[in-house]
């Protein structure tokens, strides 16, 4: 990655906020040495990719990657939050092990930060260590690009630079460090911090940067922070909505692990769920279930909720009227979630959303009970579906223990004449299976990165069969057992 002649670090947020922010430095990593580099990421950030790939070995090192070297007028700063852990609140969390290097204008001069994770302890570190390791860091890269390619608003993982140092957790691992890249990372929890201090000002410069940055059509609304909370609520609707259909469990739904953007953001204990089941939960931590698949509308919900009494000041000067403005904002969350799904549910099905609602509520209510009755796996079955579309509904069929019921709902599906080349334009076929990624995970660990590279291949390419890739369209081998996912690693 050579970094282009003048490469401007922007301090907005180091400037704007000083409160909430700490001028931190990276550790430094002499034996630091390039993994894995997203070369098209690299290009749409404006960054020749090309010449590292040409010239091997650059012999200053990932340098920018891991936070050396940066620009003299660069601001590092390790940013402050608060946030609802598994509901508890804490109002001191902030980056313990990461740092936001500043911001950039991307190619098409959309505002950009540049982060890091796993880049040594800060002033919130609270006893971590401030370090990752490489299998997490990998993880990460690997399911953030996987959602990018399904058009998931997420963060992106520019690259993962080994640090040559190892980290201690229940084994000794190699250490890594995780270049980010993120529209901002700005999370319901920045908004508590800021609200807790009690000061009305620094929330509402908090919303109006917020609006800069995201929405920079609404800065002149009469209202800003009803704006941004509307704009937020849309987003996070339209989010979720986007992860129930693909499937996806994101494990730590915490108030700082929402972002303002609406991107997805902090990839620990995530999973894509295999059999279908709204109880699913991956985390070893969450025994009560509260982030299961399932349930991640509601806890968004209740996220937005938290974000929403952070406004209340700044929405109305009457106490009596921010509370209605807040309850009616949030009362929208609901519809605009159920329509996102329910016309994403269509599109997956291939049949017009223009077809009638008393035909196509009770079509998905009926095959999600179904899903759930057999545990089919949830990927897979789409694609079959599009075969049933085609006249072979046998691979579909074969899914179900008892295939009558199946049959029965298929008529009446395929009685509405569903378009399979829409079916597998939005259906996946290659997602990051869990025990793909774990076997990529653990062949890295010991120093081989070619089963990662080659699930990072097919997962970002997830809608057209290639030869060769079968596998990675599987649900795990019966003797993978139930899988297991951890925090903080
Ligand atoms: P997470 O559960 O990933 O959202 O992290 C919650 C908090 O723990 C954040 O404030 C992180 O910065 C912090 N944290 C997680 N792992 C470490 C670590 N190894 N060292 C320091 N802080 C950490
Ligand atoms: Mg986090
Ligand atoms: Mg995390």
């Amino acid at each position: 990655l050579t970094r282009p002649a003048a490469l401007e670090l922007g301090t907005h947020f180091a400037r704007e906020f000083p409160e909430m922010a700490v001028p931190w430095q990276a550790q430094e990593f002499p034996d630091a040495r390039l993994l894995v580099l997203n070369e098209p990421l690299a290009a749409e950030l404006g960054w020749d990719a090309t010449a590292r790939r040409a010239g091997g070995d650059d012999p200053a090192g990932p340098g920018l990657l891991v936070g050396a070297g940066l620009p003299d007028t660069a601001e590092p700063v390790a940013q402050v939050y608060a946030g609802h852990q598994f509901g508890a609140y804490s109002p001191r969390l902030g980056d313990g092990r990461a740092l936001l290097l500043g911001e950039i204008l991307d190619a098409s001069g959309r505002p950009r930060d540049i982060h890091l994770k796993g880049s040594g302890p800060t002033p919130f570190a609270r006893g971590g260590d401030g370090l990752a390791a490489v299998g997490p860091m990998l993880r990460e890269y690997v399911v953030s690009e996987a959602m990018h390619a399904l058009g998931i608003p997420t963060t992106r993982a520019l690259a993962v630079t080994a640090t040559g140092q190892d980290v201690y957790r229940d084994s000794v691992l190699p250490g890594a460090v995780l270049t980010r890249i993120a529209s901002s990372h700005l999370r319901v929890g920045t908004f508590q911090y800021a609200a807790a201090t009690g000061d009305d000002d620094l929330v509402r410069r908090l919303v109006a940067h917020a609006l800069d940055r995201h929405h920079p059509d609404r800065t002149a609304a009469d209202n800003p922070s009803l704006a941004l909370l509307d704009a937020v609520i849309d987003a996070q609707a339209s989010l979720i909505a986007r992860w129930m259909l693909v499937g996806f469990v994101h494990g730590v739904m915490n108030t700082d692990n929402m972002t303002i953007s609406g991107e997805t953001i902090d990839y620990g204990p995530c999973a894509f769920m295999d059999a279908f089941d709204p109880a699913s939960v991956y985390s070893s931590i969450d025994s009560q279930g509260r982030y299961a698949f399932g349930r991640q509308p509601l806890i968004a919900e209740w996220n937005l909720a938290r974000f929403a009494e952070t406004l209340l000041p700044t929405l109305d000067a009457d106490e009596d009227r921010a509370i209605e403005l807040a309850q009616a904002a949030l009362g929208r969350f609901r519809g605009a979630y159920n329509a996102a799904w329910f016309g994403g549910m269509l599109r997956k099905l291939g049949i017009p959303t223009s077809t009638d609602d008393a035909v196509t509520t009770p079509l998905l209510t009926d095959l999600i009970g179904l899903l759930q009755v057999s545990r089919v796996d949830y990927t897979g079955f789409f694609r079959r579906l599009s075969d049933a579309a085609r006249g072979d509904a046998a691979p579909a069929r074969a899914m179900f223990a008892d295939p009558e019921p199946f049959d029965l709902w298929a008529q009446r599906w395929l009685d509405l004449g569903p378009d399979a080349e829409a079916m597998d334009a939005v259906n996946p076929l290659y997602i990051p299976r869990n025990h793909l990624v774990e076997e990529a995970l653990d062949a890295a660990t010991d120093g081989d990165l070619a089963p990662f590279d080659r699930l990072v291949d097919a997962v970002t390419s997830p809608y057209v069969e290639r030869a060769g890739f079968d596998r990675y369209a599987e649900p795990a081998p019966e003797a993978f057992g139930p899988y297991r996912t951890f925090c903080g690693t």
